[in-house]
């Protein structure tokens, strides 16, 4: 049974809503006298938990200096330093390692559960919420709210109940419900747009290779006006250059440097609906004396060799090799000796600056956010309260907040949480 009255309303049972649910309880030890209460529109909540990181949940990032940490966050950036500064990774390890889960670094840094399962994710943060005392209602749509004179709020619900709260926490991710509420309580908005996403190219032979995978290769996003508008090109958040991995696939391309460079372009990339040139760097930006330090090494030790059996350096991809040398007219049955130097430049070219026409979003990567969401200038991110509306909290990804992947976007949801259940149980109101 739903009560008609709350100290806390979360609203939204993600990993957001949870974290602050669960920091507010147990932080309030049984003082919040209204209890905390959490409305989930679906009849499962944390489901985003679930499907996340292929079904392992990349809970967060071993990158525990929070000065270099805001570097991950396309949107957000410096901003966070605040709140990363008093709930960082680390504190999410340890957190997680208090309530019954141990995190595992990998080599490259992101943090999965010891069982390699999401569902562990979820079943820690429910037997936290059970345990701290939070009530969880699913199946319960928050509609509208209302802000009371003397202070609290009245919560319409999709059913048509009505709920009173005394501090109201919205936790509904990109849910346009989310943006309608805040809104009617006086929030502003910052469109909406996709943002981690891979790179459709146009029809190019390229996409033979689906499969292959590269590291590192540099990639450079050329955001030339478009064609038919005179309007100057919008500026990005960021250079729009990424290094690291990259995979080939039957569309174009994905892999991290793909999504990260979308993540940082992601609003100039919708104005050009798009369509951009985008240079790849197979070397991985290597300098171009090192490259012919290859080649002539190449000429010298493998001179019989056929070019199509030998590659400048092992982790050239042969598939990619054999490709670039059809690419630029080469013979791969040609011996090494015999390259002609206008040959050796072609594909010293096609090795360092391949360009290729983006036509438009792929399907997504492993992650998907939304670029986008309440303006940060109205919260305060110390307690994430808003500025305009005392009383009213706002975390994850409902804020103008997104990480490229990497689990930075759980961080970003564990960090406002936390910090709003201490603002919240710090406030500890009387219902
Ligand atoms: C496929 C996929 C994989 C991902 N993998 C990772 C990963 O491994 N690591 C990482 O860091 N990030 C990952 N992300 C991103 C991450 O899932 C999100 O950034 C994060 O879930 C945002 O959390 P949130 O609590 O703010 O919002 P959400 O997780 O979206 O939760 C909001 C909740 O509110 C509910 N809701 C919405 N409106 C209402 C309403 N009006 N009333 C009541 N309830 C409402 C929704 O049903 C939902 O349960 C992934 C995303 C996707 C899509």
């Amino acid at each position: 049974m739903l009560p008609s009255r709350a100290s806390v309303v979360v609203v939204g049972g993600g990993p957001a809503g949870f974290m602050a649910a669960i920091a507010a309880a147990e932080a309030a030890a049984g003082h919040l006298s209204g209890g905390v209460l959490l409305l989930e529109s679906t009849p499962e909540p944390l489901h985003k938990v679930l499907i996340s990181g292929g079904g392992r949940c990349n809970v967060t990032h071993a990158c525990w200096d929070p000065r270099l940490l805001v570097d991950h966050y396309p949107r957000g950036g410096k901003a966070l330093r605040g709140p990363f500064s008093r709930f960082a990774p680390g504190d999410t390890v340890a957190w997680f390692q208090a309530h019954g889960l141990q995190l595992v670094e990998e080599p490259d840094g992101r943090l999965f559960p010891r069982s390699n399962r999401s569902s562990s994710v979820i079943d820690t943060l429910r037997r936290a919420a059970t345990a701290a005392g939070v009530a969880v209602h699913t199946a319960e749509a928050g509609q509208a709210a209302e802000a009371l004179p003397g202070g609290g709020f009245r919560l319409r619900l999709r059913s048509g109940a009505e709920l009173l709260a005394d501090r109201l926490v919205l936790a509904t991710g990109s849910h346009p419900s989310g943006h309608r509420i805040a809104a009617s309580l006086g929030h502003g908005l910052v469109a909406p747009v996709p943002s981690l996403f891979t790179l459709t190219l146009a029809d190019h032979p390229l996409l033979a290779l689906a499969g292959v995978a590269m590291d590192p290769v540099q990639l450079e996003l050329l955001l030339t006006p478009l064609a038919d508008t005179a309007t100057a090109p919008p500026a990005a958040t960021k250079p729009q250059r990424q290094r690291g991995p990259v995979l080939i696939t039957h569309w174009g391309l994905s892999g991290p440097a793909t999504l990260r460079l979308t993540a940082f372009a992601a609003r100039a990339l919708r104005e050009r609906r798009y369509r951009a040139e985008l240079r790849v760097d197979w070397t991985g930006g290597r300098k171009p004396a090192e490259l012919e330090g290859w080649f002539a090494a190449a000429r010298r030790e493998q001179a019989r060799r056929q070019l199509g059996n030998w590659r400048p350096w092992p982790d050239l991809s042969r598939r990619l090799w054999l490709h670039l040398l059809a690419l630029v007219g080469v013979d791969a049955s040609l011996r090494w000796a015999d390259l002609p130097r206008r040959q050796e430049q072609a594909l010293v070219t096609a090795l360092r600056d391949s360009r290729y026409r983006v036509s438009g979003r792929g399907p997504f990567g492993e992650e998907f956010v939304t670029a986008g969401g309440i303006p940060l200038a109205e919260v305060n991110l110390a307690t994430m309260e808003s500025r305009l509306r005392p009383g009213l909290f706002l975390v994850g990804e409902l804020l103008d907040v997104d990480g490229v992947t990497g689990g930075f976007n759980f961080q970003h949801c564990w960090s406002s949480g936390w910090l709003a259940g201490q603002a919240l149980a710090a406030q500890r109101t009387c219902s």
